[in-house]
C-alpha cells in the first residue's frame, strides 16, 4: 500500500465557532487579547493568527482586518501587506521549526473548500518530509491547548 502526500486544507478549514456569534476573523482581533486568540502579529490592514485546527504544526493564517470575501476587492495596501506578512510568516516558521517545505494558498468560495468563505484568509502550512502520515492523526481535531500555546510562543518570539 502506498500513501501519497496530499494537500487538502479544506478538510480543516471549517467553522471555528457557532455561526450566530458572527465572524471569527472579525471578532478575534477586536477582543484585543492577542495571546488568548493566538494572534502572532498585527499589521496596518492585515494580521497573522495560528489556526486552531491546524493541518500541521505551525499552521498560520494571514487575514485582512476588513470583512470581505472577494480577493479582487482587496486594496493595493491590503495586497501588499498580506504578501509581506506571508513572507514574514514563512521566515518565522523557518526560524522556529525548520520545515522542509510549505503549502501557501487561498480557498476562495465553498466550492474551493473554504470553511469560512465570507472572510478571506490565506493559509501557510509548514511541511516536513514524510509528514503526511501526521494528518490522519491530527486532522479535524483540535490540538491540545498546551501544544498550541508552545507553538504560539515559539512563533510570537520570531515576529517580535
Ligand atoms: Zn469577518
Amino acid at each position: 500500500m502506498t500513501q501519497k502526500p496530499i494537500w487538502a486544507p479544506w478538510r480543516l478549514d471549517y467553522i471555528l465557532g457557532p455561526k450566530d456569534e458572527g465572524c471569527v476573523f472579525c471578532s478575534m482581533p477586536k477582543e484585543e487579547d492577542d495571546e488568548k486568540n493566538n494572534i502572532l502579529y498585527r499589521g496596518k490592514t492585515c494580521y497573522v493568527v495560528l489556526n486552531l485546527f491546524p493541518y500541521n504544526n505551525g499552521h498560520i493564517m494571514v487575514c485582512p482586518f476588513r470583512h470581505l470575501s472577494d480577493y479582487t476587492a482587496l486594496t493595493q495596501e491590503e495586497l501588499t501587506e498580506s504578501a509581506q506578512l506571508q513572507q514574514k510568516s514563512i521566515l518565522a516558521l523557518k526560524q522556529a521549526f525548520k520545515p522542509d517545505g510549505f503549502n501557501v494558498g487561498l480557498n476562495l468560495g465553498v466550492a474551493a473548500g473554504a470553511g469560512i468563505e465570507e472572510h478571506l484568509h490565506l493559509h501557510i502550512v509548514p511541511r516536513w518530509n514524510g509528514d503526511f502520515n501526521f494528518m490522519p492523526v491530527i486532522g479535524q481535531t483540535k490540538v491540545m491547548p498546551q501544544h498550541l500555546k508552545s507553538t504560539y510562543e515559539a512563533l510570537a518570539d520570531k515576529f517580535r
